[in-house]
């Protein structure tokens, strides 16, 4: 039951790991499983060279696994994974070469090298070692050395405990399927760490794209990057003709929500305010933080059509009840809107804007101000 309910807490932890884009197991779990893997082969080719009357083979690689085994986990312990890896490769191609040299070239043995290359490129990626290129073209070349070294001994001379034809024949398929299996074990898993890599350098770009353009507590765009995203409008806007309007919104008399409630409060009706923008504008306008309680918002509407939705929006902020330690906090919110119109600078248009939020605030509040009486711009300066 115990081990029921830990191999379900095990799964329930690599999937946790994987959907943080983390690595599909630990370096430690790793090495020690692929320990653990190359000891058991032996172990079987220890059995089957038993079966096939070779005892010298059985004994040597009875040998192998354990000493696989004590080393290659010793050193696991202590942390050293780069020597591991350097350990269950020498074992592998040492242990190709030798048997070849003892049992012929036909059982197929040599083919298990090649299964090494994916596994030197592999182990390495694992470890966080500024030498792992190195390593694995080192491993290529080593490799390829065994081959050569395995076929021209075993061209000159003959095998030393020779085995059955049949056995011989049994072996090289063996050989040749273990090959396949390990290489595309390696492969998969390749493929899969570097994936894993992917996605946690998509996570943290998109972190840093996060704290880059947005602001960390409404999460809406921030000053600076609005400021392109005019830019860009008023672009299109001299090439298309396409029609926007700003507008400027200021929450009411929130300094005294501030006062009455505290400023965590107060961060928590901005944050409020922030959501009820966002969710009733259109997918192709755009709100920003302009500073302080200040929004901006673009919205990719002429004034007629955007004057609608800013009051739409207006109205939901007025209807709206902020809960905080057992206390209801209403705000109401006061809004300028300017047309674009094409010549005209971004400072200039956002004056506008400013212009009339400041006439709605200096006339009642809670309201959306799309024009202004001809002298009060004279007055205000
Ligand atoms: P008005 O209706 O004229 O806009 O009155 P007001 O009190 O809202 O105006 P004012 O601009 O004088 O006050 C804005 C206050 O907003 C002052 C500042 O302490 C507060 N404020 C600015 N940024 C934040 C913030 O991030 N969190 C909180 N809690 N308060 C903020
Ligand atoms: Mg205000
Ligand atoms: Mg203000």
């Amino acid at each position: 039951m115990k081990d029921k309910r830990r191999s379900t807490d095990n799964f329930k932890h690599y999937v946790n790991e994987l959907q943080k884009g983390n690595s599909f197991f630990s370096a430690e779990i790793i090495f020690s499983k692929s320990v653990l893997v190359f000891a058991f082969i032996d172990a079987v080719k220890a059995l089957l060279f038993l079966m096939a009357n070779s005892l010298y083979m059985m004994i040597v690689y009875g040998l192998t696994c354990v000493l696989l085994i004590t080393v290659a986990h010793g050193r696991i312990k202590k942390g050293h994974h780069l020597s591991v890896i350097m350990i269950v490769l020498l074992e592998i191609s040492v242990m190709s070469v030798i048997t070849t040299i003892f049992v012929g070239w036909d059982t197929g043995f040599s083919n298990l090298l090649f299964a090494c290359i994916t596994a030197s490129f592999y182990f390495p990626l694992v470890v966080k070692t500024e030498k792992r290129n190195m390593l694995s073209l080192c491993f290529c070349i080593l490799i390829l050395l065994c081959y050569f070294v395995c076929y021209l001994l075993t061209s000159i001379l003959i095998p030393i405990t020779p085995l059955s034809r049949s056995w011989t024949i049994f072996f090289f398929i063996f050989n040749t399927l273990l090959s396949m299996a390990l290489m595309v074990a390696f492969s998969f898993l390749f493929v899969w760490e570097l994936m894993s890599k992917q996605r946690i350098l998509q996570q943290q770009n998109d972190q840093l794209d996060e704290l880059a353009h947005k602001d960390p507590l409404t999460h809406l765009l921030n000053r600076r990057s609005m400021n392109e995203l005019i830019e860009t409008h008023m672009d299109n806007l001299k090439k298309t003709g396409k029609r926007f309007t700003i507008v400027l919104g200021d929450i009411d008399n929130f300094k005294s929500v501030n006062d009455t409630y505290g400023h965590e409060a107060g961060d928590m009706v901005l944050v409020a305010v922030s959501e009820i923008i966002s969710r009733n504008v259109g997918p192709s306008d755009l709100v920003s933080r302009w500073g302080g309680e200040e929004i901006l918002i673009l919205l990719s509407d002429p004034l007629e059509a955007a004057t609608l939705t800013t009051d739409r929006i207006r109205k939901r902020i007025d209807e709206n009840i902020v809960s905080h330690e057992g206390q209801d906090i209403h705000v109401s919110m006061t809004f300028g809107a300017a047309e674009s119109i094409p010549g005209f600078r971004i400072e200039h248009l956002i004056q506008q804007a400013d212009d009339k939020l400041y006439y709605g605030k200096k006339h009642g509040k809670n309201q959306v101000v799309t024009d202004l009486p001809a002298d009060f711009v004279i007055k205000k300066k």
